[in-house]
């Protein structure tokens, strides 16, 4: 764990974001002693770690699986998610190319929250204190302290340090927003390069893939038209799904083009892509669609973290780190450090 501080350092600090990345800043920087307070827009805690209500059950609509390459992950997880809170997902993860042809993923361990992703966010979220349905809108410093001011005008007010972990567009807005230009611009390139996606959860009553390779895989990557990933969520641990809950992800060019389309429109456009590209004739019985603006990021500078000592003003995310819920862990893992170094 990032090093312990001195009793006489301990502070009073604003944690902006309820992601992985954010919860990690959280539950580390109260271990070492200091009084945090998490604010989160949503009504609930995961941010992208997400999970979305469906007929009967709920599907993982953000990210898919997570790695933990990082020795430190899992041992995280174990001890604040609890041992419960997640599963290995034995399932084959393939790559299936323009022209159809397959190749398997590299095995390696790939984890899913159990019975849903949220499980884990739900979990580490009950070890701080967590102030949800709160969008902050604004900081100023008064007396040397912050003082967050929330969208419906409330105040926050006395916080020694602001740890932000909204993806980058909204960071820079904050930052815009409390008169820290400089700042605020530093993010311009991270900004340039999130891209967003459409995902569909689409539940079929009996599987529709018969034929290999498809029923040989649990997940693709694949290169196609409108299509980005393919996943069916009821081969993760501790479904229990009764038919197949799938979930589409469409590619960012399409996502870009489609941006503002009708949500029904875009399931059922997604769902055709799907259902034409597996060779499947028949509908899904029920569709979730789900836009992301700021879904991941690609290529550019990855710093790890940024942190401005002088201001107080530490940032963490996925999109510092190579993207993913890993990097999220990585990223407050590696600014956490820094801060108590
Ligand atoms: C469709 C999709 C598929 C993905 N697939 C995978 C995958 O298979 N494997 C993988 O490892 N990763 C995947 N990812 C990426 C992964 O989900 C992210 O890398 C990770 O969850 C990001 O965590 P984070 O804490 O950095 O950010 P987030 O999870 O985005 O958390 C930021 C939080 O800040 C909150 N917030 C924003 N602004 C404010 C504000 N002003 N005030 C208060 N709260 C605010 C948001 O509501 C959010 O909860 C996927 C993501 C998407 C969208």
């Amino acid at each position: 764990m990032p090093k312990k501080s001195h009793c006489a350092n301990i502070r009073r600090i604003a944690v902006i974001g309820s992601g992985i990345s954010g919860l990690t800043s959280a539950i580390l920087l109260q271990d070492n002693g200091h009084q945090v307070v998490v604010f989160e827009k949503s009504r609930g805690p995961g941010g992208r770690l997400a999970s979305k209500r469906v007929p009967k059950s709920s599907a993982d609509i953000g990210a898919q699986y997570f790695t933990a390459r990082n020795p430190e992950f899992l041992p995280f997880l174990t001890c604040y998610a609890g041992p419960d809170s997640f599963r290995v997902w034995e399932g084959k993860i393939g790559f299936r190319d323009e022209s159809g042809e397959w190749s398997e993923f590299p095995r390696e361990a790939r984890y899913v929250g159990a019975p849903r992703m949220t499980a884990i966010s739900r979990q580490l979220s009950a070890h701080v204190e967590m102030v949800a349905e709160t969008k902050i809108a604004t900081f100023q410093k008064r007396n040397g302290l912050w003082d967050l001011t929330d969208t419906n005008g409330q105040s926050h007010t006395g916080f020694d340090q602001i740890i932000l972990t909204a993806p980058p567009a909204q960071t820079q807005t904050l930052l815009e927003d409390s008169g820290l230009e400089d700042l605020a611009d530093s993010l311009n390139d991270a900004v340039s390069r999130v891209l967003p996606c459409w995902a569909v959860a689409a539940h079929f009553h009996e599987s529709p893939f018969h034929a290999f390779p498809w029923r040989a895989y649990s997940g693709a990557r694949v290169e196609h038209p409108v299509l980005y990933w393919v996943g069916n969520n009821s081969s993760k641990p501790e479904r229990n799904d009764q038919g197949e809950w799938w979930v589409l992800h469409a590619n960012a060019e399409w996502t870009q083009a489609n941006v503002d389309q009708d949500p029904e429109k875009v399931a059922q456009l997604m769902c055709q892509a799907f259902t034409d590209m597996v060779g499947f004739d028949g509908e899904p019985t029920a569709v979730v669609p789900h836009r992301w603006l700021y879904a991941r990021s690609e290529g550019g500078e990855t710093p790890g973290h940024l942190w401005y000592p002088e201001q107080g003003i530490g940032i963490a995310g996925d999109w510092l780190a190579g993207g993913r819920v890993e990097g999220a862990f990585d990223s407050a893992w590696a600014l956490i450090s820094a801060i108590e170094h």
